[in-house]
């Protein structure tokens, strides 16, 4: 079975795999690129700056596909397909500096896949985007988000990068919730996730960013924004409230503006840092949660 293959848009001459198609919201581009296998890569340009100075953001994939399943999230209904390959992720930022005006100064690792399952590549790339004439993009601008895989923090802790950014998507008050919705979480509960957590090393001043995905009458009560503060307390965090973002055939709802507010109000009023994302994106399918191709799901079984 094989995809209906798009022309390229973008064709690059330094062996940059070409785009093949772009989808915009407002400001924010999610692009996909072919690979050599004829599956494609997922990022999404977020444009940021002002006052004439402006680069961009680029969320990058990991993996095609994801094995993490968790169940907000529209990558994890692919299944993972296969890991990227070292030059595969240096050349979503390549691409982005090419195919865009603003070069790209910032990376997350947020795009498609659980990036510490790919643990080797991700480093190697990181080392590259880091030390590269190309891309010289300092550590503290490149964040990398985890499901909660605690045996990787533990990796990446030792490697003592202290300035490199680190985020988990955490997305419950307990464990109760956690297993529910994120698989991973039935092996490796969140008290052994807060261990790893406070094993990294964070420059002084600095916090590990926790990703919330708010999700209406899930995780979203008081009693829930309680129980987080109390479970990060101590740790350096920053809480990022995200509100669902709706993905065809996924069964979650996203709480009332109202809702969340209300759930800020309470993690601020017990000292925890929190701000709430602004989606960008949503309309493009390039928000969180909501990257991945279904049809290439096929190609699994080629
Ligand atoms: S949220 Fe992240 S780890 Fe979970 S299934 Fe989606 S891509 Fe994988």
């Amino acid at each position: 079975m094989r995809l209906d293959l798009d022309p390229p848009i973008h064709s690059f001459d330094d062996g940059t795999l070409p785009i093949v198609r772009m989808r915009n919201e407002a400001e924010t581009v999610k692009f996909c690129q072919r690979t050599h296998d004829e599956l494609e890569i997922e990022s999404v340009v977020i444009p940021m700056g002002g006052k004439g100075v402006f680069w961009n953001t680029l969320c990058v994939s990991s993996q095609i596909g994801c094995a993490r399943g968790c169940t907000f999230c529209q990558t994890a209904r692919m299944g993972l397909i296969r890991n990227l390959t070292v030059d595969e992720i240096i050349g979503q930022v390549a691409a982005a500096n090419a195919a865009f005006e603003a070069q790209v100064r910032n990376v997350v690792f947020m795009g498609m896949g659980e990036p510490l399952d790919n643990y080797e590549n991700v480093v190697e790339s990181i080392e590259i985007l880091h030390r590269d004439k190309r891309f010289e993009i300092a550590r503290r601008r490149i964040t990398v988000s985890t499901v909660g895989h605690c045996e990787g923090i533990r990796k990446l802790a030792s490697l003592n990068y202290r300035r490199l950014g680190l985020a988990i998507s955490l997305n419950a008050p307990n464990d109760e919730i956690r297993d529910q919705i994120m698989p991973i979480n039935r092996r490796s509960p969140m008290a052994e996730l807060r261990e790893a957590i406070a094993s990294y090393p964070v420059r002084a001043g600095g916090h590990i960013l926790i990703e919330y995905v708010m999700l209406a009458g899930v995780n979203d009560t008081l009693e829930h924004a309680r129980e987080l503060a109390a479970y990060l307390k101590g740790l350096p965090t920053c809480v990022n409230l995200i509100p669902w973002n709706p993905c065809e055939g996924l069964d979650h709802k996203t709480p009332s503006d109202e809702t969340i507010d209300t759930f800020q109000r309470e993690l601020m009023s017990l000292g925890q840092m929190t701000f709430r994302r602004r989606t960008k994106g949503r309309g493009a399918m390039g928000a969180c949660g909501q990257l991945g191709n279904l049809a290439l799901k096929r190609l699994k079984h080629r």
